[in-house]
């Protein structure tokens, strides 16, 4: 047996460097990948708010676009009404519904009825007004160098025809016309009957809507060309913007959609929804400003980007902290273990050292006293036999007087080596038991087994032929002592093993050394002995 089984093994290291450096790793990769989370949530949620901004104004352009189209519709289907009213009685009424201020009362009371004419003009066929609904009726001014008098004289439809943005002859106020052909009943051409309609009309029902610091609001014909836009400028009037992207690209796509597009007048990039009047020559625009759309949103991009990098720098401080936290403490926790592991490297080898002979390097008196105490008391308690051997040097005072100290230790560890050697099972114990005297412990082992083992020490120390010229066989040898416990009773004691095993050793010195004795000898020891 070696004289540290008999102490419990030490408990196994728990947990490992690997482990806690994997630990603050995984924790930094756990923030990062938060912030991140944190980061492309907030990024979602703004990208879909911007999307959602944009859809409700795209949705506020279509709707305007449509008010503002069927406005118009009305305006000029009221103007439109009353025209072709009065041109069916202009070709085909009584000289009586003819006279001149019949007309004029009619025209009057028409311009009176609706708010938006500025007033309603017969003219002949030489340009030269014939009648008209304006009070006092002022000097007869002639229009023929007017487009769209022009336009009806070269043109024989019916159709009504929307001109261009004037300014009045006989107001000074900014209209935009619609007109219809006069025909004389051989078909030739008699004349115009025109509808002014207020400028004003167009734009006070235009400044109702808020369109945002950048939007726009746009009449036009369909030939391209403005009748009237807000933000309100003269300089529009009548502008010629058929190369624009609306005349030129989009309206040729669908006559009613929506698109983004940047505007060839002022170059503001917007969400235009369009429509093409079905009954007259009129192309309606709403257009609002796509930074007007996305400014709160933009704002908002700014504060929540605020407020994230706030949060991830927050976030990546602590996770910083507690990862350098959890560093130093796995770096202290390190230690500690190292240290812990030299502590108990230190205490195995005072054990080893506090059970160990220092001498002959078997185990010492304690060690065996405590093996002893365990051994037996397993044999009692299993009634297996329990054998020890008492090993004596013979006239080893003599070797040192002949030899010296020094010789008589190099002599004794010879001898060591060869008990220690004898011992081949895990649970013997060979060891020093004092001065020159050595113990074989043979727990499980039998007094023929145990002699066996004796005498094969006795014999191996005497094979070594270690010169001594004051024993009587000229070498060193040794006598042995023997007793087994084969059956327990309440006398035997551990205390009984070693005095009898003592006696043994007695009665071998006293036959004459160099020989094994057992105390009781039983016959079948005797049988050994004697073979
Ligand atoms: P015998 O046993 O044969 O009857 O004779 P002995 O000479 O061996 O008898 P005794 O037991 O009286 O002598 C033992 C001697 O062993 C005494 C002591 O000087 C010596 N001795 C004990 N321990 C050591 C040791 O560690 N080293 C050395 N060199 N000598 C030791
Ligand atoms: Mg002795
Ligand atoms: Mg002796």
């Amino acid at each position: 047996m070696n004289p540290m089984e008999i102490q419990a093994a030490p408990p196994a290291i728990p947990g490992t460097r690997w482990i806690k450096l994997s630990l603050s790793k995984r924790v930094a990769f756990l923030v990062v990948c938060l912030c991140i989370a944190l980061v492309a949530l907030d990024a979602w949620q703004l990208w879909r708010t911007r999307a959602f901004q944009l859809r409700e104004t795209e949705i506020a352009s279509v709707n305007l676009a449509k008010s503002l189209s069927q406005h118009a519709y009305d305006t000029f289907k009221e103007a439109d009404t009353v025209l072709v009213g009065l041109a069916e009685r202009m070709e085909n009424g009584d000289s009586n519904e003819l006279k001149f201020d019949r007309l004029h009362a009619l025209l009057a009371a028409r311009v009176a009825e609706l708010p938006q004419l500025h007033g309603l003009f017969i003219y002949g066929p030489g340009g030269a007004w014939v009648v008209n609904s304006q009070p006092g009726q002022p000097a007869r001014l002639n229009n023929s160098d007017r487009e769209y008098f022009i336009y009806h004289k070269t043109h024989s439809t019916r159709s009504p025809h929307i001109g261009l943005p004037i300014r009045s002859k006989s107001t000074g106020e900014w209209i935009v016309t619609i007109s219809r052909r006069l025909n004389a009943r051989d078909g030739t051409f008699a004349g115009v009957i025109l509808a002014t309609i207020r400028m004003d009309y167009f734009r006070e029902f235009f400044e109702s809507f808020d369109i945002g610091k950048h939007g726009a609001l746009l009449v036009a014909t369909d030939k391209g060309t403005i009748i009237l836009r807000r933000p309100f400028d003269i300089a529009y009037f009548g502008r010629d913007i058929s190369a624009g992207p609306l005349f030129s690209k989009y309206l040729h796509q669908a006559p009613v959609a929506t698109n983004i597009f940047t505007s060839s007048l002022d170059g503001v990039t917007r969400i235009n929804s369009h429509r093409r009047s079905a009954a007259y020559p009129l192309v309606i625009l709403a257009a609002l400003s796509r930074d007007d759309a996305l400014a709160n949103w933009r704002m908002d991009v700014l504060t929540h980007g605020a407020v994230m990098t706030l949060l991830v720098a927050g976030l990546g401080f602590l996770g910083f902290r507690l990862t350098r936290q959890i560093e130093r403490r796995t770096t202290a926790e390190a230690a500690l273990l190292e240290s812990r592991a030299e502590l108990l490297a230190a205490n195995e080898a005072l054990e080893q050292i506090a059970m160990q002979d220092g001498l002959t390097g078997l185990a010492n008196r304690r060690c065996f006293d405590l093996a002893l105490a365990k051994e037996f008391s397993h044999a009692r308690r299993t009634g297996t036999p329990i054998s020890l051997i008492m090993i004596d040097v013979d006239n080893f005072k003599q070797y040192n007087d002949i030899y010296g100290h020094a010789a008589g230790d190099a002599c004794l560890r010879q001898v060591g080596a060869v008990v220690g050697g004898a011992v081949n099972r895990p649970c013997d114990l060979s060891a020093r038991y004092g001065g020159e005297e050595l113990v074989v412990l043979l727990p499980g082992t039998d007094a023929a087994g145990a002699w066996c083992v004796a005498e094969s020490i006795r014999r191996q120390v005497a094979a070594l032929i270690v010169p001594h010229s004051g024993a009587a066989a000229g070498f060193v040898t040794v006598s042995a002592g023997v007793h087994t416990f084969e059956k327990f009773d309440a006398a035997s004691t551990q205390v009984q093993l070693i005095v009898a095993a003592d006696q043994g050793l007695y009665q071998a010195k006293a036959l004459g050394r160099n020989r094994v004795c057992v105390k009781e000898v039983n016959s079948r020891v005797d049988a050994l002995e004697r073979a």
